[in-house]
């Protein structure tokens, strides 16, 4: 699987404009297929999303190193990975920062999970819209489900020059919005069309 790998960071996310040298040897370092389901291992590297049960997704590799790049991290930082799923993100974010707090609501994905990630990540179980207020304040918060509009307490709990990226749309087509926590307020830098599973929740969508 490590050439499939390779061929995956140089056509799935070089080939894509993806630049940061570190996200592309992260991506080149994490076992995808050790995140998936053995039903679909053997799709571990397509460039798409992949079912992992409980009706999710493991979100496609270009968007994972995208949300990754998008951080902006250079290894001495504390992340919250909102919505952990099959952990993935959350491995790749490890690579990248020092500390990692991963928040998902469905507790048997939280658990294996955990199990995958063998304590590279602090996993947790609740409603990630709401943030982690005990572990905050972040330099960094990466979002892996879609909201309506951004978490404003994802926002509250990033320290001043702290990143939050986040899927900000209808349930079926958001952009992936960039922003930035500044003493004049919230800048949004840009967004990317994108497409996630919905972030449920009291700062998300209704569950239904
Ligand atoms: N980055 C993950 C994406 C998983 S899909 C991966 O690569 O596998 C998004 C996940 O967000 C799902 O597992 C879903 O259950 C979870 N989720 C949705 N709303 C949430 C919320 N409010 N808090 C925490 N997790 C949430």
């Amino acid at each position: 699987m490590v050439a499939e790998r390779e061929a995956m960071v140089e056509l799935q996310l070089r080939a894509r404009g993806i630049r940061d040298e570190r996200v592309l040897a992260a991506m080149g370092r994490v076992p995808r297929e050790d995140f998936v389901p053995a039903g679909v291992r053997s799709r571990a590297y397509e460039d798409a999303a992949l079912p992992i049960g409980e009706g999710q997704t493991i979100s496609q590799p270009y968007m994972v190193a995208r949300i990754c790049e998008e951080l902006g991290l250079n290894g001495g930082e504390r992340v919250l990975d909102v919505g952990t799923g099959s952990g993935y993100q959350a491995a790749v974010v490890a690579e990248l920062a020092r500390e990692v707090h991963s928040i998902e609501r469905i507790p048997e994905l939280a658990e294996r999970a955990r199990a995958v990630l063998r304590g590279r990540v602090v996993v947790h179980v609740g409603d990630g819209s709401r943030g982690l207020p005990e572990h905050a304040p972040f330099a960094a918060i990466g979002v892996g489900a879609a909201a309506p509009r951004f978490p404003h307490a994802l926002y509250e709990q990033l320290q001043v020059g702290g990143r939050l990226v986040v899927p900000v749309g209808s349930r079926s087509a958001q952009t992936l919005q960039v922003i930035v926590r500044s003493p004049e307020g919230p800048a949004v830098l840009h967004a990317v069309p994108c497409r996630f599973v919905p972030l449920i929740g009291e700062e998300g969508y209704h569950a239904g």
